[in-house]
């Protein structure tokens, strides 16, 4: 791979052509911040801005940086992008590991292995199979959907090893295409652009599985494919333990997958609420792939805040809801983070909940952790002085691997409780 920069101390002489290997010998060093040397040492692979005393020494994203101590001595070598707070994050502890096309490979390959359940499953063929800092490279993630490889490059650093990554790809197996988000503009946003990498164009939507069930995806239509990869489980247990027999409501619904899952679990009607005009759309036909009847449920494109509001003056209640809103979003009305103000939708969702029902509440947002959420959950109910018990929670499953040295990387939080009174 040919990039067009070189380092040289602390300046780069532009235009100049190397070899990205080569930039090891001429690499980046930055100085962490001494209160923060001993988590770097034991394996904390976020490079945060804050942590660090040199960042006017970074110019080009996908350079290689070595971090220091205080007495010039290497702890871990990582590469630089900026992603959210962070600036990169750390590939590896050992000084003469080469970041090239065979570290690459080998950390792909070492995940791919970890996978083997999924791949010989016959009824599943979507999941992840390499999840960021968890399989020892923060910043890309890749999905499989039945052939599909679908990257996301989290910045524009990752996104300078992509001719490795593509190339590791192709030699490790056989696939019918690949495409890709690039999540980094300016906002940490995804660019909206042609997707398709290379190998053959899907047709889509692609009809995936998943423990049976199937979803419609498209690759090549904005950053959402239809369905959240991480939430397997928990469509699970709905449609195995929860949903037989019951009365639905899923909020904050886009393509209605829990719906989906309730409805082939046996549910007697699901209702799915969502503000955006084609969820109406894409939960039809997620309904129609699964050969259910969409015009038996209730679809209803609505401010879930209004919702409540209409089904609490209709006395409207559901034996089962599920909740898991955006961490953040904005509509006409309201601006709502799921940080302060998941209490608040908890107890509207409380109100609508029948007798023993049961409440999904579920989160991804990586700011707090399952102890400060499950407090959210017990103010809610005790504000609204009912009783309740945790039956089950989740966090991400084992295709999302996490590593123990970074807890905000497992960011799902999912509580199912049963409302009693
Ligand atoms: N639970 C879904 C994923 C939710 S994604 C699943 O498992 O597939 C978040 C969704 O919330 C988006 O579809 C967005 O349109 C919707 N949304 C955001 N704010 C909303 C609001 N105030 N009322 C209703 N839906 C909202």
């Amino acid at each position: 791979m040919t990039i067009t920069f070189h380092f040289f101390h602390k300046h780069a002489i532009m235009g100049k052509m190397v070899d990205k290997d080569e930039i090891m010998t001429n690499v980046i060093g930055l100085h962490v911040n001494t209160n923060e040397i001993k988590n770097y040492k034991h394996g904390y692979p976020l490079i945060n801005k804050d942590s660090i005393k040199n960042t006017n020494v970074l110019i080009n994203e996908g350079a290689i940086v070595h971090l220091m101590d205080n007495n010039l001595q290497f702890i871990a070598k990582g590469y630089y992008g900026k992603q959210n707070k962070g600036i990169g994050w750390v590939l590896t502890h050992k000084k003469d590991e080469p970041i090239d096309f065979g570290f690459f490979k080998e950390k792909i390959e070492v995940a791919l292995k970890k996978r083997k359940s999924f791949y010989t499953d016959p009824n599943t063929n979507a999941f992840r199979i390499f999840n960021g800092e968890g399989d020892g490279i923060g910043g890309l993630t890749i999905d499989y959907f039945d052939g599909f490889y679908l990257i996301n490059w989290y910045s524009e650093g990752i996104y300078s090893f992509k001719e490795h990554i593509i190339r590791a790809l192709d030699e490790l197996g056989e696939y019918k295409g690949i495409y890709q988000k690039k999540r980094f503009n300016i906002k940490g946003k995804y660019i909206d652009d042609d997707d398709f990498v290379k190998g053959g164009r899907g047709e889509f939507p692609i009809i995936v599985k998943e423990n049976g069930m199937k979803y419609a995806v498209y690759l090549n239509d904005g950053a959402m494919v239809g369905i959240f990869l991480d939430q397997r489980d928990v469509r699970k247990a709905i449609r195995d333990k929860y949903a037989n027999g019951k009365n639905v409501l899923n909020t904050f619904s886009y393509t209605g997958a829990f719906s989906i899952a309730a409805a082939v679990g046996g549910a007697t009607k699901t209702t799915s609420v969502d503000l955006a005009k084609r969820s109406k759309a894409k939960t039809i036909e997620q309904f129609s792939v699964n050969g259910i009847d969409f015009e038996q449920q209730d679809i209803i494109v609505m401010d879930v805040f209004d919702y409540f509001k209409y089904a609490k003056r209709k006395n409207l209640k559901f034996d089962l809801v599920v909740l898991d809103p955006p961490s953040f979003a904005r509509s006409k009305k309201h601006i709502f983070s799921t940080a302060k103000d998941y209490p608040a939708l908890l107890k509207n969702t409380i109100e609508i909940t029948e007798k023993n029902g049961v409440i999904v509440a579920s989160t991804n947002n990586a700011t707090f952790g399952m102890k400060k959420f499950k407090g959210f959950v017990n103010k809610a109910f005790r504000e609204m002085n009912v009783p309740y018990k945790v039956l089950e929670e989740y966090t991400l499953p084992v295709d999302f691997r996490t590593q123990p040295n970074f807890p905000q990387g497992d960011y799902l939080k999912v509580v199912i409780v049963k409302k009693f009174k």
